[in-house]
């Protein structure tokens, strides 16, 4: 079984997210979504750990084959959450050179901590290439529409949340 975890903070669900989900599903027997639970962490979130889960799950339910997806929370080393949902392969996207280097050394990092776990990396495919979590943070919170952006469900949360500033 090719069970692949995609990782991220997902905060909000994406375009892109939802390409690279797509594509995953068509690849691997099954799919987990790992929403990273930052706790109290400093980084300044837009949606709350329950409501990214929630909104991931609810943006994925038409994709071919969503019923071998899952959307699960979780905290600490992404390597170690891997191993605990029985997953054997990573999936990231690559947008750019700075995301190539990025995963290059956590790659190669949880490759040096989790050796049967492998990496697979999938080029960001166009209209969605560009799109990043921090742009549809900012293009929201500063007053944009960033509702063609992401899947309806996210859209729907942008404006409840446009409604309460
Ligand atoms: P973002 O990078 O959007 O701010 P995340 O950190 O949650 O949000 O990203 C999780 C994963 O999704 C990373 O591997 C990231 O490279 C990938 N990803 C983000 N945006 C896109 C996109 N537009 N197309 C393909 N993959 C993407």
């Amino acid at each position: 079984m090719k069970i692949a975890l995609y990782p991220g903070s997902f905060d909000p669900f994406h375009l892109g997210h939802l390409d690279i989900t797509r594509r995953s599903l068509a690849l691997f027997d099954r799919v987990i979504i790992g929403v990273y639970d930052h706790g109290g962490g400093s980084r300044s979130l837009l949606f709350p750990t329950a409501q990214r889960v929630d909104l991931a799950r609810q943006s994925i339910v038409d994709l071919p084959g969503c019923e071998r997806a899952e959307v699960m929370s979780y905290t600490g080393l992404t390597v170690n959450f891997a191993r605990e949902a029985g997953a054997n392969i990573i999936v990231r996207g690559l947008r750019n050179s700075v995301d190539f280097d990025f995963e290059l050394q956590m790659g190669q990092t949880n490759h040096w901590l989790a050796d049967e776990i492998e990496l697979v990396c999938l080029f960001a495919n166009a209209p969605n290439h560009f799109f990043s979590a921090t742009l549809v943070r900012q293009v929201a919170t500063l007053g944009g529409d960033a509702t063609n952006m992401v899947p309806p469900p996210v859209a729907e949360a942008l404006r409840e949340l446009k409604k309460k500033v």
